[in-house]
């Protein structure tokens, strides 16, 4: 009855919204109190290069450890809360600075082949700051700063493109790369792709999901690509799944894959192996 009140447009009691928000305010809570707590830990997804099959590269990706098992939420539920709390700006600057320290504790087997990739979100990258925090983490680490790339997605463009712009060259400086993260899912004007200085762009896994079966899908991953090329810019397919999947991408001029095919997300020593790593 509730609900049919609802669809009416009057505004009823809802104990599924009451027990979301109920939830919500306990895991911010709860990663309020994470900070400092050794909760987040980072995992790596490898990226493989489309002519020479080596990895050329990883991405870190951002996990929390809950401290009960009814708060257990993945990276779709615990970073929106980062976000609208502004709790991503200090996580963030701890996963640039881990991120670049594992890739110094890589640089003794593997030397400078890997570059490893850090997801930047918008509250982040316009946060007063976040060029010091990047600055930091290369200096802590002492990494070439051409290992490190951002990526970034339309939306952190969109807000305040002109303040983006000036962020993003002062980025450039440090010799980071840069790299437009889940294309075609956003916004999508295309004056972003030359309007920035980005070396790569990822096409988001929905256009790859389906690219087998569903014929618009492979007509916008063959633009993206070309049009990515005609500017000058890497692609990357994520969500790479099937070696079916590979072979159409690579056909279509896919520069790196990404997926579950060439590897899961995995802990440090998990991802080392796929690296040429020995024993660490
Ligand atoms: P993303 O940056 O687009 O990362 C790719 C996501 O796709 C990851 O999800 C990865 O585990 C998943 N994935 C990789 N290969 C496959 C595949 O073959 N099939 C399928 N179905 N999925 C695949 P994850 O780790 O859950 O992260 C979700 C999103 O959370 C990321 O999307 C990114 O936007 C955000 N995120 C993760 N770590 C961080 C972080 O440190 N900072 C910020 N700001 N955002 C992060
Ligand atoms: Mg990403
Ligand atoms: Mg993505
Ligand atoms: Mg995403």
């Amino acid at each position: 009855a509730a609900k049919e009140q609802g669809r009416n447009g009057h505004a009823v009691f809802s104990p599924e919204i009451m027990e979301h928000q109920n939830r919500q305010s306990a895991l911010l809570t709860a990663l309020r109190q994470s900070q400092g707590d050794e909760r987040f830990f980072l995992v790596y997804q490898v990226q493989q290069n489309a002519s020479s099959l080596a990895i050329t590269g990883v991405e870190a990706l951002l996990r929390w450890q809950a401290p009960s098992p009814e708060l257990a939420a993945g990276p779709d539920q615990f970073i929106p809360l980062l976000e609208k709390s502004g709790l991503i700006i200090d996580v963030g600057g701890w996963v640039l600075d881990e991120a670049c320290q594992q890739i110094a504790r890589w640089r003794e087997y593997i030397g400078e082949r890997i570059t490893v990739a850090v997801n930047v979100s918008s509250i982040q990258l316009h946060s007063p700051c976040f060029i010091g925090r990047v600055q930091a983490a290369l200096k802590k680490s002492g990494i070439n700063p051409s290992l490190l790339e951002l990526e970034l997605t339309e939306t952190a463009l969109v807000n305040d493109p002109a303040k983006a712009a000036s962020t993003l060259i002062e980025l450039k400086k440090l010799g980071v790369q840069l790299a437009l993260d889940d294309f075609g899912t956003g916004y999508s004007s295309l004056s972003y792709l030359t309007q920035f200085e980005f070396n790569r762009l990822k096409i988001d896994q929905s256009f790859v999901r389906d690219i087998l079966v569903d014929p618009k899908d492979l007509v916008i991953v063959k633009a993206i690509v070309a049009m990515g090329h005609a500017l000058g810019l890497e692609v990357v397919a994520e969500g790479v799944e099937t070696v079916a999947e590979r072979d159409l991408l690579d056909s279509l001029g896919c520069d790196s894959f990404q997926g579950y095919l060439v590897g899961r997300p995995g802990k440090p020593e998990e991802i080392s192996p796929m690296l040429g790593v020995g024993l660490l």
